[in-house]
């Protein structure tokens, strides 16, 4: 058999300036440092690279958590990861609903043969406190509590202190997304008192897709130990893949993605040297900046103000106007990519990322000028 098209060759990507809901820009220097040599995944130098990579996701999770390291495949399995090692069949489990995320979540709950107790905010909104008090009321046997901190489908920024006090209160671990928050807001597990976690590497931790940064409190641990039933997936099986990531003898579980975590140790080492601080301030003072340009033309946030994630801006597409033919014209005029509306928002709200090497001035310049020019006709 031969080959359909004699003419594919190497694939170039066209430069793009990425403003969407993830991925975001990656830089040079973190590109760089995946094209170094491939080596052995238990070469000892490979092993501690691997440690010093858990201290530096240790310092962006701001955790003391031993378990926390990057599951090798995108942040979807992270989430998987935490539902299918502390969910056993018959749990109950308090999920907040307010966008794409958090109907993943009570998926989650499903598929691991739990009860979902489902807690709704309108989409756009951050969960409401109050209701999750309510649901917690009303199911005093719940085990575990759900909630998407940073909603990238609507952008909004719910109150992780909070809640998760209040699942404490009760009794239950909180399980977090926070894909889109770490990096570009504070992500505070161990003074929240969050139990898992999950997050991304493509979105303010500005590396390439395909890597999800989880962590688990002594408590998650111990539910996971205590567990009746084993896990039900192999590969995220915790107590399998710890054998890898940690101890002082490392076993083959899989083969972990070599130059991936290359990118990944570079783009926290990159972070470490700005200061997560610092990071937060950027994220927002940017996030400042798109909003009096977008302001200026007249568009309107989605999310109300106190809750607006300075990473992911959600405007209403103004009436009368294409939405899909903007996006399309800022993509092959301007090489920008920005996002559409999922779920409830689809064809209503465009999604403009300003996520980690993406939050900068130059790109909201160029984008905010790319805009009007597409606007005017
Ligand atoms: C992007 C995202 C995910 C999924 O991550 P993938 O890497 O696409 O699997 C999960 N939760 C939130 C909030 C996200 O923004």
């Amino acid at each position: 058999m031969k080959i359909d098209s004699p003419r594919i060759t190497s694939f170039q990507p066209p430069a793009r300036t990425l403003m969407g809901p993830g991925p975001s820009d990656v830089s040079s220097r973190v590109l760089a440092a995946m094209a170094r040599p491939t080596i052995g995944h238990l070469d000892p130098t490979f092993v501690g690279m691997m440690d010093e990579l858990k201290s530096l996701l240790r310092y962006a999770f701001q955790t003391e958590n031993e378990l926390t390291f990057p599951v090798s495949a995108p942040g979807s399995v992270g989430m998987e990861t935490c539902f299918v090692n502390l969910v056993s069949p018959g749990d109950k489990v308090v999920v907040c609903i307010n966008g794409v995320f958090g109907q993943r979540m009570a998926e989650n709950v499903r598929r691991c043969g739990g009860v979902p107790v489902i807690v709704e905010d309108p989409w756009g909104a951050p969960v409401d406190p109050a209701k999750v008090e309510e649901a917690f009321a009303a199911n005093p046997d719940a085990a575990l509590f759900a909630f998407v901190h940073a909603e990238t489908s609507t952008g909004a920024l719910s109150d992780a202190a909070t809640l998760a006090a209040i699942a404490r209160r009760h009794g239950a671990l909180t399980i977090m997304d926070c894909v889109t928050s770490l990096g570009g807001v504070p992500v505070l597990l161990d003074e929240w008192g969050i139990d898992a976690a999950y997050s991304g590497s493509q979105k303010c931790l500005s590396c390439t897709p395909g890597l999800s940064p989880v962590s688990f409190s002594a408590a998650a641990v111990e539910r996971i130990r205590a567990r009746k039933t084993p896990c039900p997936s192999w590969f995220q099986d915790l107590s399998l893949v710890l054998g890898y990531w940690s101890g002082a003898k490392r076993t083959y579980h899989h083969t972990a993605p070599v130059n991936p975590l290359f990118g990944l140790h570079e783009s926290l080492v990159m972070l470490a040297e700005e200061g997560l601080e610092n990071a937060w301030l950027r994220h927002r003072n940017n996030h400042l900046r798109l909003r009096a340009g977008l302001e200026g033309m007249g568009l309107k946030f989605v999310v109300r103000e106190d809750a607006r994630l300075p990473q992911l801006n959600t405007v209403w597409v103004p009436e009368g106007v294409d939405e899909a033919v903007v996006r399309s014209r800022l993509l092959n005029e301007f090489g920008i990519e920005i996002g559409a509306g999922l779920g409830a928002l689809a064809g209503r709200v465009w999604r403009i990322g300003l996520m980690g090497q993406s939050s900068c001035t130059a790109n909201i310049v160029l984008f905010l000028a790319a805009l009007e020019s597409v606007m005017r006709g």
